[in-house]
């Protein structure tokens, strides 16, 4: 996966949350784009359609140690022979990456495992 866009620094030490989705095809998928759009992340974490026949945008949080936050936009096909895909990828501001922390719940964010 290569270094984060934030710090620079390998993804060792950084944690992840799966804090969003929506399914492609469904106003649930062109709700979550636009709120993305406008950074709005408190209807951003609000976004939690996921259908596992379909082909799903999910929306991941990486946290740097230093406080740096990455929010990652994966596309991830039901078909099995397609791989999964990031088409959007912001670095957010530290004031920023500090209010979507405060959104996520605690128990969502995973270390990165080597
Ligand atoms: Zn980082």
């Amino acid at each position: 996966m290569g270094n984060c866009p934030a710090c620079g620094g390998p993804f060792g030490g950084h944690e992840y949350a799966l804090f969003a989705s929506g399914v492609c095809g469904r106003p649930s998928a062109t709700m979550l784009a636009d709120a993305l759009e406008k950074d709005d992340w408190p209807r951003v974490v609000k976004c939690h359609d996921w259908e596992g026949s379909e082909n799903n945008a999910e929306v991941f949080a990486v946290r740097c140690a230093n406080g740096g936050m990455v929010v990652l936009v994966v596309f991830d096909p039901f078909d099995l022979f397609l791989n999964a895909e990031t088409i959007e990828l912001k670095v957010l501001s530290h004031s920023e990456g500090h209010d979507l922390d405060r959104l996520i719940d605690r128990a969502k964010w995973k270390s990165f495992n080597y």
